[in-house]
């Protein structure tokens, strides 16, 4: 994979609140899940880039985007080395791995182990922080 470097995006709440939708707002800033199927991207099978809804950077190809079944797009590696960033999340009662735009911090959706080769990852993201442009 190749490598790439997110020079940091610094914006307070409050220019988000007014730069996102409601919905965007709600999943990239406050940590928000959008319901399985019922969402922009699940079933897009069309080839193109997956960009942050947030900051417009590039996160996913949809090369590496596979049928999970579970109702979200879904990739097994980012678009490069450097494109999100892993932290815990520990609501819910449950450990999980969230993902986030590595440049503007935006919450993406969670990353897991039962994902395909070549990787084994499944990144389960929400259509709702992606803005998909054919290629
Ligand atoms: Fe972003």
């Amino acid at each position: 994979m190749r490598s790439c470097a997110r020079e940091k995006l610094e914006r307070s709440e409050e220019d988000w609140k007014r730069t996102l939708t409601p919905e965007q707002f709600r999943i990239l800033r406050q940590d928000g899940t959008e319901p399985p199927f019922r969402n922009k991207y699940w079933d897009n099978h069309a080839k193109g880039v997956y960009l942050c809804a947030g900051c417009k950077s590039e996160l996913f190809s949809s090369d590496t985007k596979f049928e999970s079944g579970t109702g979200w797009p879904s990739f097994y590696e980012p678009a490069c080395d450097g494109a999100v960033e892993v932290t815990e999340d520990k609501r819910f009662g449950m450990v999980r791995d969230s993902v986030v735009c590595a440049r503007c911090g935006g919450h993406l959706g969670h990353v897991f182990n039962d994902g395909p080769p070549p990787t084994g990852l499944r990144y389960c993201m929400n259509s709702g922080a992606l803005e998909f442009r054919e290629e």
